[in-house]
């Protein structure tokens, strides 16, 4: 049952006219993924597809909405392809606050002082938003200024594991999304815009435009590093938009079953398709300590740690299966904010990364080994 306040949104969005079909852009189904919070904060998303008339459409379904009684704070994601060159990102678009003033001149990204780092798997399922997460959480709490930004747009995790479902970045003056501050790092998430069930139907050029817009339109402020969890695969979106992402370098995670060999392989393949430097391989849930403290091997033993080396890529690490990095996630508090073994992993694993990035080529990144 929709709530009054979505019922006035829709019926506001079905006052302006879909340029295709005629029909009310909510009736039309131009509109998917909308969010309306108790207060007052909207999210939706705008597929779109009508060439130069996206962004006049866009600004006129916030304006409507925006003058909703009830509505403090409008945020559509436009999903038509970025029409950029290789490696930059779109052009910065704010988000349209309620009583709207007119949009501020697009600023750039500032660059985070030691990069931008992808940390990437070639399936799902293998924790890279569990690595991801307790990576930015480490790096934080040593010392570095860092963002993390959830791009896995079909299946968006980073709320759940920061503790953050349900919240809605603020805006900054400037109509920018302020980042959502949880563990000492910046973290932004298509999970905080719009459903993230709705997520899952995009299509290629859609993931493009909305991860675009969620690195230019938050005000990151000065950052060290900025991770993005990209979302799982080697196909033709992943390919795109590492190729249009500024990544300064990509981290794979993996487990060490057979099939990760083939993984590993075609990860590696795409970064070196698209000339991002490979920091290294980690290899998660690579054994389980039983009672008795000797190792069960249950997805098989070093796979990805030998193609890494096959591969002529670092290994940077093994992490173990470990409840608490389960246990935290699930609570919303990852396992790299406490003291024990899975955060002294993690620490070890972003001074790595750290290092790696400043490596000069062909010098592998120091090797971790979890005990
Ligand atoms: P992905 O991002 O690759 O889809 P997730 O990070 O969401 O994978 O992890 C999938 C599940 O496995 C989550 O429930 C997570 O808590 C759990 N998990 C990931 N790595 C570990 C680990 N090393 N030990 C225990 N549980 C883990």
């Amino acid at each position: 049952m929709p709530s009054a306040l979505e019922t006035s949104v829709r019926a506001a969005l079905d006052s302006v006219a879909d340029p295709i079909s005629g029909k009310g852009l909510s009736t039309s189904g131009r509109v998917t993924g909308l969010v309306a919070r108790p207060d007052g904060k909207i999210g939706f998303v705008l597929e779109t597809g009508v060439g130069a008339a996206d962004e006049p459409l866009r600004k006129a379904a916030e304006d409507v909405v925006a003058r909703v009684p009830g509505v403090t704070a409008v945020t559509a994601v436009l999903t038509a392809e970025a029409t950029t060159g290789a490696r930059t990102v779109a052009p910065p678009r704010p988000p349209a606050p309620a009583a709207r003033a007119p949009a501020p001149a697009p600023a750039s990204v500032t660059r985070p002082a030691r990069g931008i780092v992808a940390v990437a798997s070639a399936k799902g399922g293998v924790g890279k938003s569990t690595v991801a997460s307790n990576l930015a959480v480490a790096a934080a709490r040593c010392g570095l200024r860092v963002g993390l930004l959830d791009a896995d747009v079909f299946g968006p995790s980073l709320p759940t594991m920061f503790g953050t479902v349900g919240v809605r970045p603020d805006l900054t003056a400037a109509k920018k999304m302020k980042p959502v501050m949880a563990h000492g790092v910046a973290t932004m998430s298509i999970g905080y815009l719009v459903d993230p069930d709705q997520a899952v139907v995009w299509r290629g050029p859609m993931v493009m435009s909305a991860v675009s817009q969620l690195i230019n339109d938050t005000d990151w402020g000065d950052l060290d590093l900025l991770f993005i969890d990209t979302p799982p695969g080697t196909g033709e979106v992943q390919l795109t938009l590492v190729q249009k992402l500024p990544l300064d370098g990509a981290v794979i995670v993996s487990t060490p079953q057979e099939v990760a060999l083939a993984d590993v392989r075609r990860g590696v393949g795409m970064f070196r398709k698209t000339a991002v430097p490979v920091l290294g391989v980690i290899e998660n849930m690579a054994w389980f300590e039983q009672p008795d403290g000797s190792r069960a091997y249950i997805f098989g033993k070093e796979g990805a740690q030998r193609t890494a080396s096959e591969q002529g890529v670092p290994f940077l690490g093994a992490l173990p299966i470990l409840s608490a990095l389960r246990e935290g996630g699930d609570a919303g508090v990852p396992a790299a904010t406490g003291d024990g073994n899975a955060a002294e992993a993690f620490r070890l694993l972003a001074e790595a990364i750290n290092e790696a990035l400043t490596a000069s080529p062909g010098k592998p990144a120091p090797k971790i080994v979890f005990e």
